[in-house]
């Protein structure tokens, strides 16, 4: 094939997927409030979810965080969020389950950040609420199913919320808008490397 040719191939196939490109852009045309859910055992759930949260702040939108698990190590992301005007950070979990080994005092603790998060998905001024680590409380039943899925349908029609976690419920998949489940295929860590400043926390 002559080079002349191959310019004209490459061009018909752009001209080809510039259409299906511009037809898909032309019937995504509604704005809503979108439920995510960000979950699978790879790495980048709640980095992912804290990219967001700047995002949204660059177009001067408020942000809520709520953290249903209390990380060991305080968090550049903590750190850098709690500064920002127009974020709430709200640290309403206690630690990992295998850590704090009781189940009645989980469970109150669980039910006593759902209330705060609760308060957040009824403000129409947080144009975001990130709640990290949500599947955890949702999986080891501290929270109730319904009762999460009630008021994350019942939230400001322009809200988004991103929830993080593995293994997220397959009730919540279904009710979110977009899921992405992140794949474990390599991680530093199973090579001896403790958690990175920057990369982990
Ligand atoms: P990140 O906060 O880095 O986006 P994450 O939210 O996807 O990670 P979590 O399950 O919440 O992942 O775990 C948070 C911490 O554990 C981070 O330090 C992260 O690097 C580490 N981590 C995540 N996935 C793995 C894995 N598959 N193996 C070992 N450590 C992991
Ligand atoms: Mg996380």
């Amino acid at each position: 094939m002559s080079a002349t040719e191959r310019e004209k191939r490459h061009r018909d196939r752009m001209q080809r997927k510039k259409a299906v490109v511009d037809a898909a852009i032309a019937r995504a045309e509604r704005d809503q409030g979108l439920l995510l859910v960000l979950t699978g055992n790879g790495k980048g759930k709640s980095s992912s979810a804290f990219g967001m949260a700047a995002r949204a702040l660059g177009h001067g939108m408020q942000v809520g965080v709520a953290q249903f698990i209390k990380g060991a190590s305080a968090t550049g992301e903590e750190a850098f969020f709690r500064r920002q005007p127009g974020v709430r950070w709200h640290v309403l979990g206690e630690g990992f389950t295998w850590e704090t080994q009781n189940l009645a005092r989980d469970t109150e603790t669980a039910q006593r950040g759902w209330a705060v998060a609760r308060e957040m998905l009824r403000d129409p001024n947080l144009g975001l609420v990130v709640l990290d680590e949500l599947t955890y409380p949702l999986k080891y039943g501290w929270l109730d199913m319904e009762t999460v899925l009630d008021d994350l349908a019942n939230r400001p029609p322009m809200q988004h919320v991103v929830i993080t976690g593995r293994a997220a419920p397959e009730a919540l998949i279904e009710a979110a808008d977009t899921v992405t489940e992140l794949n474990d295929i390599k991680h530093a860590f199973r090579a001896g490397v403790r958690a990175q400043k920057g990369v982990d926390l």
